[in-house]
């Protein structure tokens, strides 16, 4: 298996810098006309990567419209293809890169108007077959770039710069990570007027999406003493943090403007360094993550334990089990590790996964 290294250095300047950055409405367009600079399009600032997601789909596709969604993935996506109207059509994955491929696309094409290409994990797609399938069968490519910003596709070409419109999330362990918020960019000319969202975020948010760098930490540093999972639990129900899954979509609220602020550094220094989640695939996953847990390294959850995750929204998605094989075993087997660990904090980790492979 390959090793993937990632790195969030801005994110790692940290906890105190996100608790108390000052944000301005230059930020919101700075970040704005940055984002259309380096993706070339119109861009709209958005609540968080769903919400963008969903206003990229409603600006290309009548509602009721299929689109296919890559079968290993998070519940988000979902969110944001049932939001816009549309259908989402699943295909299977490829075990090496967990994307789907020009074959799997065929067994689901049949109708289709467009694809989601993911990245997963920062893994780049075949985007020269599929751009090739997509034109011979007049499919619109959407980016979702949540997992890859950053990434250069094999051909040389930056992640988001190949699709009709290109899908920002800022959201936690994301490639841009300032917890919430998130950016589309409209690539080609729109099917639908869509208005840009401006109105402020909640305060009680902003606290929250402010919070969570130093939640995180303090529970990092806690769980040397197994104590990590304990505290998360706790600021959990005292709702001073917020599962990234419950992030809600909403198309007319914008990203607080310190998030701008901070997703443009991130954004300025991805270019040398594409953020990865490094992952493998593992006998006995419930050991493991034991064994991890007792070397004291804190995982609030991998990428993905159910083809379409968290596990708890799965039952709503009805996921055609069947025709996805590779997307059940994926996720049955698969760990990898969480963006805030160094590279050199993850080699005793290393070494307890590959006993396991
Ligand atoms: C997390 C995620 C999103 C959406 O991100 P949010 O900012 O949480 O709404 C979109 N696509 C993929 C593949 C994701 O993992």
């Amino acid at each position: 298996m390959k090793h993937h290294y990632l790195g969030l250095a801005a994110r790692k300047k940290g906890a105190w810098r996100s608790l108390f950055v000052h944000g301005s409405k230059h930020d919101l367009n700075h970040l704005k006309i940055y984002l259309e600079e380096r993706y070339q399009g119109e861009a709209m600032l958005t609540k968080n990567g769903r919400s963008a997601l969903a206003l990229a789909l409603k600006g290309y596709f009548n509602k009721g419209d299929k689109v296919i969604v890559n079968g290993f993935t998070c519940y988000a996506v979902f969110e944001a293809v049932k939001a816009a109207g549309l259908m989402p059509v699943f295909a299977d994955i490829s075990k090496e890169n967990l994307n789907f491929t020009v074959e799997t696309l065929l067994k689901v094409a049949d109708g289709a108007k467009g694809i989601i290409v993911q990245n997963t994990l920062g893994n780049p797609v075949d985007i020269e077959a599929i751009e090739r399938f997509a034109k011979e069968r007049g499919l619109l490519i959407i980016e979702d770039l949540a997992h890859s910003a950053g990434i250069n596709y094999k051909d040389g070409r930056e992640a988001g710069t190949v699709g009709v419109a290109t899908a920002l999330s800022f959201g936690k362990d994301k490639s841009i990570d300032t917890i919430s918020g998130g950016a589309v960019i409209f690539r080609a000319p729109r099917k639908h007027e869509i208005q840009a969202p401006t109105k402020a975020p909640k305060k009680s948010d902003n606290f929250r999406a402010r919070f969570y760098p130093m939640a995180g930490a303090m529970c990092r540093g806690l769980s040397y003493v197994h104590l990590g999972g304990v505290v998360m639990k706790l600021f959990l129900k005292l709702k001073m943090v917020e599962k990234s899954a419950d992030n809600r979509l909403d198309l007319i609220v914008r990203p607080a403007k310190f998030e701008a602020k901070l997703a443009l550094e991130q954004l300025k220094e991805l270019k040398n360094e594409p953020p990865l989640r490094e992952f493998y695939l593992v006998r006995s996953r419930d050991e493991v993550l034991k064994k991890l847990k007792k070397a004291g390294y804190y995982f609030d959850g991998f990428w993905y334990e159910k083809p379409i995750s968290p596990a708890r929204y799965y039952s709503k998605v009805h996921f055609p089990e069947a025709d996805c094989p590779n997307a059940v075993v994926v996720a049955e087997t698969i760990i990898n590790f969480p963006t805030h660990y160094k590279k050199a904090e993850l080699e005793a980790a290393r070494k307890i996964v590959k006993e396991y492979l």
